[in-house]
């Protein structure tokens, strides 16, 4: 890996970086960063554990750091480029086979439980981030900061305040109902000190939070979007954190995730039909491929898409008691999702009453949501909290019309259809505060009203197109942060 010239250094710790691998937005947020932030003056590497088959994937993998027993067993670096220019990831790939080398996904093993040993795996991973911080890498590179992402790199922090390493640290928080809790017993496994227990930084009744840890022990905290930051400060969003947060208040700030404007381009996207905000006609034809990929043969109102991890968090249990009305007002609905087999046998029974109406797929695709986008008139997410949301995002640049609850990023990314913001021409979608079946299918209901005027629904989709969510605002917002931190 070339060392960039004239640049500041920051490390990057991740349990999931596109293009490598992904489970949710973490993901793209990891992935993104580094050149957005090359951007700013800072030279971004991704450390991440090298699951199954990704030593394959970076080009001119060098070995710059191993240790004999990481943990329980030997494990090394190596450095390399992960994925293609412009949008290429500088990696730091964490090989240790005996955590990370096993069937299943990064968290969850083939029978869909937790590795058991989680703590420990990604325990390891922010040590490793706080030895580089400490020696650096065998190319000299060693990083003035080191930001960690959610509870599996939020021990970063704490091992370098605990072993004394002089670098400054950021913790993001992407989603605070993951907080990486476990029994006390596991401490010393965990090569941490009990004094980080005794003093209140690890113990969450009587247990250990590695989250809790993070955010005490993080020199900042960020979260992905404002209303997030203020929300978390509330019972009914902080997840038990609440007073963790209050106490860290004034070290915390919200910053809005960027999406990667090359990837999600309609005008440059060879997975569709490309279409911009004058040529928007065009999404008509995206539209009826996108009909013809779910078979959905009727939908002479709004065709509105899902494309989210089906978890309660996401509202999607709620769609099957509002399919009824908007299915009577002529929408039509394509849903991609994965996860929680409960909620997607309630939406194949849906799919069963509304053939050629209502369609569904189940498992991970990366081409189709390009597809559902540009061929969508609406997306939909009624997500019960939402710490920013991607695919509202998504929607918006693809001229697909978002739904969603006032919660989170989603509230601050859309701007809801009242009269003011319609006749001032700054609409950008439905925003409905009130996240059960009549406060979601109100919402619908306007969808279908604002679909029936054609020229105040394409106004929308305008306004959503033009709307900047690029990396650059929110990445100049995390240049300032390390600015004044870093050592
Ligand atoms: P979360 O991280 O909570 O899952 P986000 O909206 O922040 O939610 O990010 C979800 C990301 O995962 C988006 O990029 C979305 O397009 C993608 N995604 C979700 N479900 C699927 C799926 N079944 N197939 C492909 N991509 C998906």
């Amino acid at each position: 890996m070339v060392e960039a010239a004239g640049l500041r250094r920051v490390l990057s710790v991740a349990s999931e970086c596109v293009p490598l691998i992904k489970t949710g937005g973490l993901a793209d947020i990891a992935g993104a960063l580094p050149s957005a932030m090359a951007a700013q003056g800072w030279d971004m590497r991704v450390l991440m554990p090298a699951y199954p088959g990704m030593l394959d994937r970076i080009a001119e993998a060098a070995e710059v750091w191993s240790h004999p027993d990481l943990f329980g067993g030997p494990a090394r670096i190596l450095a390399g480029m992960a994925g293609t220019a412009p949008a290429e990831v500088p990696m730091l790939l964490l090989d240790a086979p005996h955590l990370f080398d096993r069937p299943g996904g990064p968290y969850l093993g083939t029978d869909g439980r937790d590795h058991p040993d989680n703590p420990e795996r990604f325990a390891a991973l922010s040590w490793v981030a706080a030895e580089i911080a400490a020696e650096g890498l065998s190319d000299g590179w060693r990083p003035e900061l080191v930001h960690a992402h959610d509870w599996q790199g939020a021990l970063a922090p704490v091992y370098l305040r605990y072993r004394g390493i002089a670098c400054a640290s950021v913790l993001t928080i992407h989603n605070i109902a993951f907080q990486g809790l476990t029994g006390a017993h596991r401490l010393h496994g965990l090569r941490l000190p009990e004094q980080a227990f005794w003093d209140g930084t690890l113990e969450y009744y009587g247990q250990i939070s590695m989250l809790k840890a993070g955010l005490i022990a993080a020199d900042r905290i960020t979260t992905v979007s404002p209303n997030y930051a203020r929300e978390l400060l509330r019972p009914d969003f902080g997840m038990g954190l609440e007073g963790v947060i209050a106490s860290r208040a004034g070290a915390m700030v919200g910053i809005l995730n960027g999406i990667d404007t090359q990837v999600w381009n309609p005008e440059a996207d060879p997975r569709i039909i490309p279409f911009n905000a004058r040529t928007l006609k065009l999404k008509a034809q995206n539209r009826d491929r996108l009909r013809e990929d779910f078979g959905l043969t009727h939908v002479p109102g709004p065709l509105a898409v899902v494309v989210s991890r089906m978890s309660w968090q996401k509202g999607l249990d709620l769609l099957p008691e509002v399919v009824d009305g908007f299915v009577a007002r002529g929408g039509g609905l394509a849903v991609l999702g994965a996860g929680d087999a409960a909620i997607s046998v309630a939406l194949a029974g849906v799919v069963a009453r509304y053939p050629g109406r209502v369609a569904l797929r189940t498992g991970y695709d990366e081409t189709l949501p390009h597809r559902m986008f540009a061929g969508g008139d609406a997306v939909l997410v009624p997500s019960r909290f939402e710490p920013c949301g991607l695919t509202q995002m998504y929607g918006l640049r693809y001229g697909a019309v978002p739904v969603v609850s006032a919660v989170g990023g989603l509230a601050d990314t859309v701007i809801h259809a009242n009269r003011v913001a319609l006749d001032a021409g700054c609409a950008t979608g439905v925003v409905f505060p009130q996240v059960d079946a009549t406060g979601l299918s109100q919402a619908l209901d306007q969808l279908c009203d604002l679909y029936a005027e054609p020229a105040v629904f394409r106004a929308m989709q305008r306004a959503g197109m033009k709307q900047d969510m690029g990396w650059r605002r929110s990445a100049a917002a995390y240049a300032r942060l390390y600015e004044d931190i870093a050592r």
